[in-house]
């Protein structure tokens, strides 16, 4: 039996509810067997001085993630050093992957946001990519999907109307003292809380 993988990849600064209802939600559509989110690493960050750290990135996705048994987190990107492409988040989880379960046959969903797949033609290697995985682009409602015109057998647009949240918007509440109960888990909440996050003072 083939099994069924998605990779969740993004920056996840912070996770919300809206990415595990994304995950969720593709996971049901595309019969996935598990999702294993793959947090950007430090180097890829633009907004070094209003993001978290890629530990606390990682922390929280981990916390997030824990009650699903369908979820996993990965550290390839965390771990890898320059810029995390995706030709290698995809090269090193299947590795990894044919390492643990040699001769098991599997296949692979590339999942993230619409708007980040749009550029796909400028990311390393996009045919090579294309031949990894299945490409999962999620986006929020009322958002004009982009097609960015490649092999349509391989690339799928959905709309999760939990991405109404966003991780720009609560880095943006927390600065503002604004509560965000209930647009993270809780766990998520409580390790912003505890570490200073996006208060502009700790990232
Ligand atoms: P980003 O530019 O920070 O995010 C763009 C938009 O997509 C935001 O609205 C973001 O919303 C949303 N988004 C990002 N990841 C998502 C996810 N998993 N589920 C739902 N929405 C998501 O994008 P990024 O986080 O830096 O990169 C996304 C992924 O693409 C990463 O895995 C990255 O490594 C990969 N990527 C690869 C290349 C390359 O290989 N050259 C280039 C660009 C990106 P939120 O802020 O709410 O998440």
């Amino acid at each position: 039996m083939t099994v069924r993988i998605g990779v969740m990849g993004g920056s996840f600064d912070p996770i919300h509810i809206g990415h595990l209802v994304a995950a969720s939600e593709v996971a049901h559509r595309f019969s996935l067997d598990r999702v294993v989110f793959s947090p950007t690493g430090q180097a890829w960050h633009k907004e070094a001085g209003t993001s978290a750290p890629a530990e606390l990135r990682y922390l929280m996705t981990v916390v997030a993630t824990a009650a699903d048994p369908r979820f996993d987190v990965s550290r390839v990107d965390i771990d890898r050093d320059g810029q995390p492409y995706t030709i290698d988040t995809l090269a090193d989880l299947q590795a990894q992957f044919a390492k643990e379960l040699p001769g098991q046959d599997a296949e692979w969903f590339f999942i993230t946001g619409a708007d980040a797949l749009a550029d796909i033609l400028d990311w390393r290697d996009p045919q090579g990519i294309l031949s990894a995985a299945h490409l999962v682009g999620v986006t929020r409602p009322g958002h004009v999907l982009a097609d960015p015109g490649l092999r349509p057998d391989r690339i799928s647009l959905i709309e999760i109307p939990a991405l109404a949240i966003s991780s720009t918007d609560i880095r943006r509440r927390v600065q503002a003292g604004e509560p965000v109960t209930y647009l993270v888990p809780d766990g998520v909440a409580h390790l912003i809380a505890k570490h200073g996050l996006y208060t502009g003072e700790n990232g």
